[in-house]
């Protein structure tokens, strides 16, 4: 092994995440730890947990990180409430929903499933035709899914589940920090999210908000959450009320997200999600003035946060990506399943959805493109994006 210092190499992650990490937040990792029982680690979580809260649009008291990463929260929320028996009823058009889905099916439910093309969102009366038809217990969607760029409003979904009694669980992964989710308001019962996206903080932990009605039914489920480390009622024991020994928390990734958390307070939740729609507006402008075509063609179904744009016929995107990293040390995404050499996925995340790391990005992105055989018209992109700025007067 190497004895000399870790020395990373600079990157700039414009992909589908992890996103770019403020220099502030790494400041905090590194400052000396305390015990997980210790006052100041339930203190400085407290602090993020208010923080959460107003991201998330919700007053659920029971609205905190956990130690896992985002997928460990989509198996916390689904282990918790989606019995062995129980009909799970899952919005299945990507990739995470479908890892939605899996989850539900090793808890042992009867999922039940609604396929829909990749970069499509499901319209209010289909949503609601279905939960109308199947009647499930749990309701399981995915309001930002990665894979496809798509933003799924949770409104219809929500009413048509309490129509018929279901718990609804949401999949915030890519939205929070980023874009309103209003969740209270929507109803969703159960959110989870990660660190390393909207957050622009470090992956590790995954902050879910459970609502009083789904706290009540889990405190009535009478059959045994089959997992340990996941249990709810275990993990409420030790981050609310006695505070009890249930794992040893990852002290420097909460100190983490504190600090990535205030970062958010001092520019203004507001503000923030309309800096990512700015961004997000003039990408998109760019992408038309390139020639390119958005993978997702409904604009108001768009993801702030995560662009898809079709890889132009006869273009390599492994190529494309590979060029971006060499060169400028550029991360981007490519697709998934069916969408795999199909689209690249673009993060505008956190700190690198600015317009600076925008009209840095899009030059390379042109050049990477015609060095791979798709030639934009030289310039048009920036341009176009640069117009959209004037227009937003933001950021
Ligand atoms: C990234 C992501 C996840 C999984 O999160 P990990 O932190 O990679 O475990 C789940 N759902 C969506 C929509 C995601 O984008």
């Amino acid at each position: 092994m190497a004895t000399s210092q870790l020395n990373p190499p600079q990157r700039f992650l414009f992909g589908p995440g992890p996103s770019q990490v403020d220099p502030r937040v790494y400041a905090a990792m590194a400052k000396p730890i305390v015990g997980h029982l210790d006052p100041y680690f339930f203190q400085i979580n407290m602090e993020s947990r208010e923080v959460l809260k107003r991201l998330y649009g919700t007053a659920n008291d029971f609205t905190l990180a956990i130690s896992a990463t985002g997928s460990g929260g989509m198996e916390t929320c689904v282990a918790n409430f989606v019995e062995p028996g129980s009909k799970f009823a899952v919005l299945t058009a990507g990739y995470f929903a479908d890892r939605m889905a899996e989850m539900g099916k090793r808890q042992g439910a009867t999922v039940v499933r609604f396929d829909k093309a990749w970069g499509e969102a499901y319209t209010d009366a289909e949503v609601r035709e279905f939960i109308l038809r199947e009647k499930p217990h749990v309701v399981g969607f995915v309001n930002a899914e990665t894979s496809t760029g798509v933003f799924q409003k949770p409104d219809a979904i929500c009413a048509a589940a309490r129509e018929v009694g279901a718990l609804i669980i949401a999949d915030c992964v890519t939205s929070l920090g980023a874009m309103p989710i209003d969740l209270d308001r929507s109803g969703i019962d159960i959110a989870y999210s990660c660190s390393q996206k909207g957050l622009s903080c470090p992956p590790g932990l995954s902050p879910l908000t459970v609502s009083p009605r789904a706290m009540e039914w889990l405190k009535n489920r009478q059959s045994q959450t089959g997992t340990w480390y996941f249990d709810l009622k275990l993990l409420a024991e030790y981050f609310d009320g006695a505070h009890r020994y249930h794992h040893t928390a990852p002290i420097s990734m909460f100190y983490a997200l504190r600090e990535a958390l205030s970062t958010i307070e001092d520019e203004g939740i507001a503000e923030r999600f309309e800096r990512h729609r700015a961004n997000h507006l003039a990408f998109v402008a760019a992408m038309a003035a390139m020639g390119l075509e958005m993978n997702v063609a409904d604009p108001s179904v768009r993801l702030w946060t995560l662009n898809t744009v079709k890889v132009p016929a006869g273009v390599d995107d492994l190529k494309v990506r590979q060029y971006l990293m060499a060169k400028y040390g550029i991360e981007i995404g490519g697709g998934f399943g069916p969408l795999a050499g199909k689209i690249f996925r673009i993060g505008l995340m956190g700190v690198l959805s600015t317009e600076p790391d925008v009209l840095f990005l899009l030059p390379a992105f042109e050049e990477a493109l015609r060095e791979n055989g798709y030639a934009a018209p030289a310039g048009a992109g920036a341009a176009a994006a640069r117009e959209v700025y004037t227009r937003l007067v933001a950021v």
